[in-house]
């Protein structure tokens, strides 16, 4: 427990160094306190510090919420059928980064940061900026100028300081990593508190379903902090022996960019190297995942499955979502194609969770 650890070279950090990735350039990984007391649930507020048991926050006093977490959990169709969406976008700023921004804040209050940078010019730029906010912590995001004004509205709305870099964007993070030398990198791909923040939807789906676990749990994967997190959690509740088994997880990526679709196809144990295509869900616009390794790991451990879907397919979806009553982000729709697609394959097991990681209204 606080302490860092590379799943590569075995060297492990202090939590207290500001550190974000480990001397040999791979991301690194946090053990859990834990494990959860079932009966310690009882009275605890509903939001994803009902799990704070296994969360690496010591003090309560320095965690910094806006209620995130304990999100709906709804049948897709209004005759229930066993599947499940896990409405995510409606955490505070409208997306599921809201959890690992709230425990990667809380622990930046905890050590004292006063200052951070990160970038990212979409749904985990706005998370960030309005926990730091909460916290009064100086915030600076960083991001491509040529990024759609739109897009960019709500970071500064919770005064964050929004640095326009020129060029690529791969200029874009030459310029956090130069900050990054001295101020804390509070970076949502490489930090593990972030995939602390998302395992809580693993509890949450546990409890949600009267301490079960679902057969299959289908999301969107860029960097993968969502399937990533979700499968901590769901093997520290095995390793606790609360659940026999983990649920398959399938990752969905978008046809124009999907190098761990492309991985898992050909059997391969890293992500395939792809260009940079268009597509509407930019959320999982991912050229080279950092925990690819980690993600193809763990998709085959669980016996789940990675798979690409069209832009047409993710349009589709969406429009199925919005006559559903549910307005999502293209991202997000991309995991009910995903889902679609195997439904055509062949009839889905009962309790299957599709995780909606985002609001529509981002997208608009
Ligand atoms: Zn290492």
């Amino acid at each position: 427990v606080d302490i860092y650890r590379c799943p590569r070279c075995s060297n492990s950090y202090p939590m207290s160094e500001p550190r974000w990735v480990c001397d040999c350039g791979s991301p690194l990984e946090l053990e859990s306190p834990g494990p959860l007391e079932k009966d310690g649930l009882r009275g605890q507020e509903f939001t994803l510090w009902r799990y704070v048991a296994v969360l690496p926050i010591r003090r309560g006093e320095d965690i910094v919420s806006l209620g995130e977490g304990w999100t709906p959990l709804v049948p897709l169709e209004p005759q229930s059928s066993g599947i499940y969406v896990k409405l995510e976008f409606t955490n505070p700023t409208g997306s599921f980064k809201d959890r690992g921004a709230s425990v990667l804040v809380s622990k930046l209050k905890e050590l004292g940061v006063r200052e951070v940078v990160e970038d990212s010019s979409g749904n985990a730029g706005a998370a960030l900026a309005a926990y730091c906010a909460r916290a009064g912590i100086d915030c600076h995001i960083y991001a491509p100028a040529y990024t759609s004004p739109g897009k960019l509205r709500q970071i500064p709305a919770y005064g964050a300081d929004l640095v326009l870099v020129e060029g690529s964007r791969k200029d874009t993070a030459q310029a956090v990593l130069a900050a990054a030398s001295k101020t804390y990198y509070a970076s949502h791909v490489y930090n593990p508190l972030y995939l602390e923040g998302t395992k809580t939807v693993a509890y949450e789906l546990w409890e949600q379903l009267g301490w079960r676990v679902p057969r299959v749990v289908v999301m969107p994967i860029g960097h993968g902090g969502m399937l990533l997190g979700i499968y901590k959690g769901f093997s520290e509740l095995l390793h606790a022996g609360y659940i026999g088994s983990l649920p398959r997880l399938v990752g969905v990526q978008a046809r124009a960019c999907a190098p761990l679709a492309e991985a898992f196809q050909r059997g391969a144990s890293e992500p395939v190297p792809v260009e940079e295509g268009a597509t509407a869900a930019e959320g999982i616009k991912i050229v080279e995942p950092v925990r690819g390794v980690e993600i193809l790991a763990a998709i085959r451990q669980t016996g789940g499955a990675c798979l690409a879907v069209s832009e047409e397919e993710i349009e589709e979806a969406g429009s199925e979502l919005g006559r559903r009553g549910f307005y999502v982000e293209p991202t997000s729709a991309a995991a009910l194609a995903g889902f679609e697609r195997l439904r055509s394959q062949g009839p889905m097991e009962e309790k299957t969770v599709i995780i909606l990681t985002g609001s529509g209204l981002k997208a608009t």
